[in-house]
């Protein structure tokens, strides 16, 4: 495994010789089995994986977590190098952003509601930064967690409207065995907090099946001990779920960390 800390001329000469499909996995590191369920995937589907580890301050708003994010490098790389990842590109915030980018991907309406109508100017941030990083890697291939469903479909848009001729594949949620989703965050929980945090789980499996209304009582009855942001029913993210397969969407505060989750359902 090459270790590209900083150097961009570095990773373009890393990438530029390859035959066969290059993927990327990104991520703000912090590692755990959901990333680790990417970077698998894309180990066994592509000839070339590229990892990449960055918090991107671009999609951190003025009081979010972007000092205290969570750091363990040596430890993401350690599994790095024991799934076979190839390439894993670190870079420092002088290399992505030389200068502050003027030029911004603007997300849409896609982009307005949800969490971003919580926490503004987040994905112009995110998308700004995948769009770098996809170019910079060259990659065929990336793979992004259903964990993070409106970002996803963001990145499917992007992809789609800007002719970027790359493949986006989604992979589901990894969870605890008791139903939380692996988050960088859950570091954050103390144990009571984690203890709370089940709530969110619990709401988006108490009803896979049924009314939009008996969909979201039971969520919402199961949404006791956290500050919640928007729990949602949707197929589109735009509009209100139709019958037939919907997502539904959760965010809510615990203690003082921010979680999100979703899970299918079938609205009848
Ligand atoms: P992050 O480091 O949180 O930016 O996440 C990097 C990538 O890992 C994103 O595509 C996330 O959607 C994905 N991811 C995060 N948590 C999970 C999880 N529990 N299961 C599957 N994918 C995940």
């Amino acid at each position: 495994m090459t270790l590209v800390v900083a150097d961009r001329v570095w990773l373009d000469s890393a990438v530029s010789k390859h035959d066969g499909r290059t993927a990327v996995v990104m991520t703000m590191g912090a590692l755990h089995a959901g990333h680790a369920e990417l970077l698998r995937r894309a180990r066994a589907e592509a000839e070339h994986v590229i990892a990449t580890i960055y918090v991107n301050p671009l999609q951190f708003g003025p009081n979010e977590d972007l000092a205290k994010y969570p750091r363990t490098l040596e430890d993401d790389l350690e599994l790095c190098r024991e799934i076979g990842v190839d390439v894993v590109f670190t870079p420092a915030d002088d290399v992505i952003y030389p200068v502050t980018p003027s030029v911004r991907i603007d997300p849409g309406p896609t982009g307005e509601i949800l969490d971003g109508a919580s926490r503004p100017g987040h994905f112009a941030g995110m998308l700004t930064v995948v769009h770098k990083l996809l170019r910079l890697t060259r990659a065929d291939v990336a793979y992004f967690g259903e964990k993070d469903y409106q970002q996803l479909a963001l990145i499917r848009q992007m992809v789609r409207d800007l002719d970027m001729g790359v493949e986006i594949v989604g992979v589901p949620t990894v969870r605890e065995a008791d139903g939380l989703a692996l988050s960088s965050r859950n570091r954050y929980l103390s144990a009571e907090d984690r203890e709370r945090a089940l709530a969110l789980s619990r709401a988006l499996f108490a009803c896979r099946r049924g009314t939009p209304a008996e969909i979201l009582d039971a969520a919402a009855a199961e949404l006791t001990g956290v500050d919640l942001d928007y729990l949602a029913l949707t197929d589109t993210l735009l509009g209100p779920a139709t019958p037939g397969p919907g997502r539904l969407l959760v965010a809510a505060r615990v203690g003082t960390t921010r979680l999100i989750d979703n899970a299918p359902v079938e609205v009848c």
